[in-house]
């Protein structure tokens, strides 16, 4: 079977069945021209939320599709390969989370939606790349500090204390994204010096050295919309994060040049996720090896922060 052949039954299959196909930019493209919404976490939680189908199939990591599951408790959340999650997430457990607040009393926990749902119920309010910045100024004004707990992405963390000013202690210091950190400063030094016109745009999952030779830093739905708005003598641009957005923007922008910024960056847990799976799930919706199901205890404590990080991104 050709992959045009699995991609127009995956087509039809969606019309035929109660279920909406979400996807985010880092799956494979193949899945992304088949989607019937892209985005990032922020922006498919949102989705998720507003979803008005039986099935959800999530096409993304473990935490992305808890993250769906703790907002529609009555709907069923497919994610396609058992096998896709996301390393960042399991740096930080519940348990660190309980002692790091009894080692600082009064401070907010932000968690980043990178996170497992049992974290999550711990926290305060989540944040996105996105709007991890905003959500930092805004907790700490509410709770009246100048410092919040912070995890697990080290890195985002450290972005957001550098734009916000308020402190952000890590939770582990050492977490982190084995794809952006992939990114060195002499990588970023030897890409911008063959394409010397480029723009360089950079996922704030990366090291500070990295971020601070970037034109611009922001998520994934932020670069993209970075890109669609340059102006037309814009159009080259060197990409610091996965692959898979490079693609969406190849295609999306064919009047734009991009360049990966380093070859390696590639998320092979997202990448769990074939187009193969995904017709299959369409195939057995019913299929509880797909399933992903919050327990209902703790998808009603992950819920608040979730939520509370949709009302303050909305302000
Ligand atoms: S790109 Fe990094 S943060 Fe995103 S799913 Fe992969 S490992 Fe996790």
């Amino acid at each position: 079977m050709t992959l045009k052949q699995i991609q127009e039954d995956i087509l039809k299959l969606k019309k035929q069945n109660d279920v909406i196909l979400l996807a985010h930019y880092y799956q494979p493209i193949e899945i992304q021209e088949v989607a019937d919404h892209l985005g990032d976490s922020l922006g498919l939680s949102r989705l998720a939320k507003e979803a008005n189908t039986e099935y959800i199939i999530f096409a993304g990591v473990d935490f992305m599709a808890e993250t769906a599951s703790i907002l529609n408790q009555d709907k069923r959340v497919l994610l396609p390969s058992s096998e896709a999650c996301c390393p960042m997430a399991a740096f930080l457990d519940e348990n660190m989370v309980k002692e790091f607040r009894l080692d600082n009393p009064g401070l907010p926990v932000v968690t980043y939606v990178n996170s497992t749902a049992a974290v999550k119920a711990e926290s305060d309010i989540c944040c996105t790349s996105s709007n991890a910045v905003q959500i930092v100024e805004k907790i700490s004004k509410e709770f009246n500090t100048n410092a919040v707990l912070f995890g697990p992405d080290a890195n985002l963390g450290d972005y957001a204390e550098e734009k916000s000013h308020i402190k952000c202690i890590k939770c582990p210091p050492q977490g982190h994204c084995y794809v952006h950190t992939l990114l060195t400063v002499e990588d970023v030094k030897k890409i911008r010096q063959e394409h010397s016109n480029a723009k360089f745009l950079v996922h704030p999952e990366c090291e500070r050295e990295v971020r601070h030779l970037a034109d611009f830093v922001g998520s994934t739905a932020q670069m993209y919309n970075k890109v669609k708005k340059s102006p037309s003598e814009e159009t080259q641009f060197i990409i610091g994060t996965e692959l898979g957005l490079l693609e969406r923007m190849a295609q999306d922008f064919p009047n734009k040049k991009f360049y990966l910024a380093k070859d390696k960056m590639i998320c092979y847990n997202m990448k769990k996720n074939t187009i193969e799976l995904t017709k299959y799930v369409l195939e057995h919706l019913d299929d509880p090896t797909f399933e992903v199901k919050v327990p209902s205890e703790i998808a009603k404590r992950a819920l608040n922060p979730i939520e509370k990080m949709l009302r303050f991104s909305k302000i």
